[in-house]
């Protein structure tokens, strides 16, 4: 782009615009859900017998016969084309970081020259789309592309535009899973399952536990204009150079500011339609850096939660576009200011009420509410590393362990009260605390939880798994990533604990002990077990990085290697147990994961040697070049002695221009030496490794010399929009 094209789209950006405020007459309750096949529309479009299989279908997760799939389809149909619909897609989560579709029409011969409509069951269930340019890691060989993708009924058919949208599973020919979906379930499974053992030891009449997640999405706005003037940020969703702006995020004035006008036309549009396709969207408000924004639901079952938490960033990038912006969903777009992440709030729940919510009013209630915690520590102690694999990647990188994220250690902050509580719990012997009568009426002196703890305000946000009052919030998660990769981790780790609490639990009772002694003696054990991963300090200090190191905990910082942590014994032996993943497709998510890694920064190493060799250094030779002309002509017009004083500072300048230029050109020849060597390297591990350790770093050293050359070029002739012009919205 011409200096003078980018003064035209900046001038652009910052005109005033119309703004397209939707508007609505009827209220939100009346068009949430308004494109979702959900149970009122089952109800009003199946057959009544159809109806009562397909509850039971999505709430016990009976099989699907094909007549009864025909039925559905049927209904379904009709409902569709009420809407206008012509098309269908099964609708599925591959490896990638998206989500994938391939439309095809009602379209089907009539055999008299003609054609019907025709939506058949077996077009509902399963579909095998040729898949063999999905990440597989090696799974399914080229020659064995079918993969099948199949219908998930516990996530509801929708519609977008023309289209009927089927959430489906994706899996290979052989039965692996090719999505987050397919073991996602699995784990929702094996939590349930262990989980409910659990809780009856407490209820007798608990029959189902589900896992919820309640996500925040974070994400930036910028002006489509200036988005499409930065070369880098098309490519890969950050900019890869650029000076601080003078003023940035350092006044604190972003967060929770008024929402600029044009931003929030944008946020209503994107509300409407979500909440039109049955996302229960509530909260919204300015992040921490400028142009930064969050929108957050209200929890969900998990499954269904990742569903919408994929489908709303489609909605996003496509509803910004509308309103003139680009809508940013990478951990670090900009340096310097914070990131994007998405908190995941998660929690268990009994068909009558939320597990982890505290303050019992029985001792009951109490040691339950206790026994869960404890075993979600124990959880993610054991598998600290691995949750840290579940969330990091190339771009998450950037965001995690800097002073704005959590750091690069998983622990859990669990506030005073909660906190005290354990300690009490573990020094005390159980005469004292439990006075346990062995009667069928126990009486268990657990002192009550002081009512503060359901106000979480003394919360840590330095901690990337804390205790907020009913849940916990995992913060580590990046903004773009699919969340399921660390729900599967987590809902696993959690069904492993609580599967392993339960048989301790049963070996003391059988052993004559009392249950409630039982559950006391191995609550206890526990919380002196996953002690260390228990920290109410500040996560960002070095000396927190050190103690973390001394109690045994992952400090890994490297992306790639945080990936090994899928073939740990501990994690494959975890996996495999619960019934969510096998070691052969361990193997491939994390070939995939490396793969990827590796893209990413040869991508961004390939568009930034681009830009400094035919964007930057070009301007800055052509600016030096006017200075060099200068020094002449002020040569020529005054004695020498006073022509030396009068360039003195463009002297300065075009020596510095000289040193920054022969960085960047030296250093881009080494990117490219250090790229290519990489790339002969066969073993994917080790690759994606060369790749962070000589490939990425240079990427860095040299950004800082394009940055400063940005602050001695003519702001005339700088190809590229500044931050300060990308980072404020009018
Ligand atoms: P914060 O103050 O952490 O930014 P938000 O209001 O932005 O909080 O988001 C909190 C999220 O946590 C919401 O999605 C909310 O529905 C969810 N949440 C609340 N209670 C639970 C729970 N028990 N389990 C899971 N998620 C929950
Ligand atoms: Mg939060």
């Amino acid at each position: 782009m011409s200096s003078t094209l980018r003064f035209q789209v900046v001038g652009e950006a910052f005109k005033k615009k119309p703004i397209d405020v939707p508007n609505r007459e009827d209220r939100p309750s009346e068009f949430f859900a308004k494109y979702v096949f959900n149970r009122q529309k089952m109800f009003k479009y199946l057959p009544a017998k159809v109806y009562e299989r397909m509850l039971d279908v999505i709430d016990n997760g009976t099989k699907l016969d094909l007549q009864t799939a025909d039925a559905v389809a049927d209904g379904m149909k009709r409902w569709a084309m009420e809407l206008g619909v012509t098309h269908c897609t099964h609708w599925f989560q591959p490896l990638t970081e998206g989500t994938a579709e391939k439309h095809d029409g009602f379209v089907e011969h009539d055999g008299k020259g003609g054609m019907i409509e025709e939506f058949t069951g077996k077009a509902l269930v399963q579909q095998e789309p040729d898949a063999s340019s999905f990440p597989s890691g090696g799974i399914r060989s080229t020659f064995e592309a079918r993969g099948y993708s199949a219908w998930d009924p516990a996530s509801p058919v929708f519609v977008i535009g023309d289209t009927l949208m089927i959430p489906t599973v994706f899996i290979s020919y052989t039965g692996e899973a090719l999505d987050y979906k397919a073991p996602l379930k699995k784990s929702l499974k094996a939590v349930d399952k262990a989980a409910t053992a659990v809780a009856k030891l407490f209820y007798d009449d608990v029959t189902k536990v589900i896992s919820n997640l309640g996500w925040e999405q974070e994400y930036f706005l910028v002006d489509e204009g200036l988005y499409a003037a930065r070369p880098d940020l098309l490519m890969t969703g950050r900019t890869l150079m650029g000076h601080d702006s003078a003023k940035n995020q350092q006044m604190d004035d972003h967060y929770f500011g008024s929402i600029p006008l044009r931003v929030s036309a944008f946020m209503k549009d994107l509300e409407i339609q979500a909440l039109e396709l049955g996302i229960p969207c509530k909260t919204r408000h300015n992040e921490v850096a400028p142009n930064q924004f969050e929108l957050a639901p209200i929890f969900e079952e998990t499954n269904l939660a990742v569903d919408h938490n994929m489908l709303i960033m489609g909605l996003m990038r496509r509803v910004a576009r509308k309103h003139g912006f680009r809508c940013l969903l990478h951990e670090k777009p900009f340096a310097g200011i914070n990131g994007s992440g998405k908190h995941c709030n998660w929690s268990l729940a009994t068909n009558t009420g939320i597990l982890l919510h505290a303050p019992g009013k029985t001792p009951i209630e109490n040691l339950r509410f206790i026994t869960f915690i404890v075993e979600t520590l124990m959880a993610v102690y054991r598998h600290n590393g691995l949750l840290k694999g579940s969330i990091i990647s190339a771009t998450n990188a950037h965001r995690l362990g800097a002073n704005e994220a959590p750091p690069a250690i998983i622990s859990s902050f669990l506030g005073k009260q909660l906190s005290d509580l354990l300690t009490k719990l573990e020094e005390s012997d159980d005469d004292q605390l439990f006075n346990i009568s062995g009667k069928k009426a126990m009486s268990l002196d657990i002192p009550q939880i002081p009512e503060l703890l359901l106000d979480n305000t003394d919360r840590n946000r330095t901690s990337p798994f804390a205790f907020t009052g009913n849940r916990f919030e995992f913060r580590a998660v990046g903004s773009q990533a699919n969340c399921a990769a660390a729900m599967i981790v987590l809902n696993t780790a959690v069904a492993e604990a609580l599967d392993d609490f339960k048989n301790r639990v049963d070996a003391l009772v059988e052993g004559g002990m009392d249950k409630m002694k039982a559950i006391v003696k191995i609550v206890r054990e526990d919380i002196k077990a996953c002690k260390p991963i228990h920290f109410e300090g500040n996560g960002y200090s070095e000396e927190w990085k050190q103690e973390a190191e001394r109690r045994g905990l992952d400090v890994e910082q490297s992306a790639p290697k945080m990936f090994q942590q899928y073939l740990a014994p501990s994690s494959i032996a975890m996996f495999q147990k619960m019934g969510v993943l096998n070691e052969a497709e361990l193997e491939a998510r994390t070939e995939i994961k490396l793969e990827t890694y590796t893209k990413k920064i040869q991508i961004e190493a390939r568009i930034f040697g681009d830009l400094c060799l035919n964007h930057i250094i070009p301007v800055a030779t052509r600016y030096q070049s006017q200075l060099i002309d200068n020094v002449h002509k002020v040569g020529e017009i005054f004695p020498a002695d006073e022509a030396r004083m009068v360039n003195a500072n463009n002297l300065k300048l075009i020596k510095q221009i000289s040193e920054h230029s022969s960085f960047i050109t030296e250093n881009v020849e080494q990117l490219i030496n250090a790229r290519r060597v990489a790339n002969r390297i066969e073993n994917e591990c080790e690759r994606a490794i060369a790749y962070h350790d000589n490939v990425a770093p240079l990427l860095e050293s040299i950004r800082y010399h394009v940055d400063k050359l940005e602050l001695i070029v003519d702001d005339e002739l700088w190809p590229l929009p500044k931050y300060r012009e990308m980072l404020f919205i009018r």
